[in-house]
């Protein structure tokens, strides 16, 4: 079985980001990343992207605000980040607490901007395929590594299991436009195995540890563990049981180390088009990608 792992996919990435800022010297795409209150996971992810922007040659700054701030000071906030011609894209740390009109946010966000695919203008222009739409990172990152390993998408069976706003629904438009068929599980979908066991990609995004066993895998099929799952020792898994699938798909991505660490990377990519967009820039000839055999 191949592992599909991540890093191969981000190091190109990153090039193309290293491409950019090369080619346009002296521009530098900087990212606001704006978080309320001091949840863990968010200020780990916050963390390790500043650290992987540093090495893709970008800028992200941060601007937190106090769990108890009120709705006003976080518009002010936004507002400013929102207008200011030096910051090319924001990634809001979201859930916000209740009393934040998030509404409000995203009516006001400007879709050039919105890096993560959040507000309307984005999702129906990932719904009409256009080219020039931010799709949420994690749905993308399973994109980029199917296209990066070459595994033909074109006529095949895609089996999402989870439908949600950031990863599933996404997804399925995204696969739709590689020309796969496309079917879309989640909690109240029966029998899901025989379902997934026909499909030639299987995507799991449910947030569920190990819940993914070999009998929803066709021999052979490729496998894709978006799930990030800490138990009480800390330790990660994906939502596949790794054990299982290595014995039955042909292509599986690990986790640590497969979609988590291309996500990060579409961010700094979306980051790049989202200053090239907003400068009104050519694109970077991306004709020398590389596939991976
Ligand atoms: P979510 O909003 O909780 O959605 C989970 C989806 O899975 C829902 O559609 C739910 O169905 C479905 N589901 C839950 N249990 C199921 C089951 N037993 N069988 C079938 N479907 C089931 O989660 P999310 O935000 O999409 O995240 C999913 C996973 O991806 C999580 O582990 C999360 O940590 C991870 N994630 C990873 C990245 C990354 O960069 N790698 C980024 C984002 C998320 P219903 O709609 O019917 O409730």
């Amino acid at each position: 079985m191949q592992e599909l792992k991540g890093k191969l996919i981000a190091d190109r990435i990153k090039g193309e980001c290293l491409d950019f800022v090369g080619k346009y010297n002296g521009i530098l795409p900087a990212l606001a990343i704006l978080r309320v209150g001091d949840k863990e996971a968010d200020i780990a992810y916050e963390r390790n992207i500043k650290k992987r922007f540093v090495d893709f040659g970008l800028e992200a700054k941060d601007y937190e605000l106090p769990a108890n701030c009120t709705n006003e000071e976080f518009q002010e906030v936004f507002d400013f980040i929102n207008n200011d011609p030096d910051i090319h894209g924001i990634l809001v740390m979201r859930p916000l607490p209740e009393h934040i009109d998030e509404e409000a946010m995203l009516k006001k966000m400007n879709p050039l901007k919105d890096l993560d695919g959040i507000t309307d203008a984005n999702v129906a222009g990932i719904m009409r395929g256009d080219k020039d739409a931010f799709a949420p990172c994690t749905a993308q990152a399973v994109v980029e590594i199917l296209k990066g390993y070459n595994i033909e998408m074109a006529g095949k069976r895609a089996c999402i299991i989870g439908r949600s706003m950031v990863v599933g629904k996404p997804l399925s438009m995204l696969l739709l436009k590689e020309n796969a068929t496309v079917t879309v599980c989640h909690s109240k979908t029966v029998n899901i195995k025989s379902v997934a066991s026909e499909a030639d990609i299987v995507v799991a995004a449910i947030g569920k540890a190990k819940q993914i066993s070999g009998g929803y895998v066709k021999e052979d099929a490729t496998v894709i563990d978006v799930g990030i799952n800490v138990d009480e020792q800390g330790n990660l898994s994906g939502d596949c049981d790794w054990d299982q699938i290595v014995l039955k798909a042909g292509a599986a991505t690990p986790v640590p180390g497969g979609v988590g660490t291309v996500t990060t990377a579409v961010l700094a990519k979306h980051l790049v088009d989202a200053a090239r967009l907003q400068l009104n820039l050519p694109e970077v000839d991306d004709s020398k990608d590389e596939y991976i055999e």
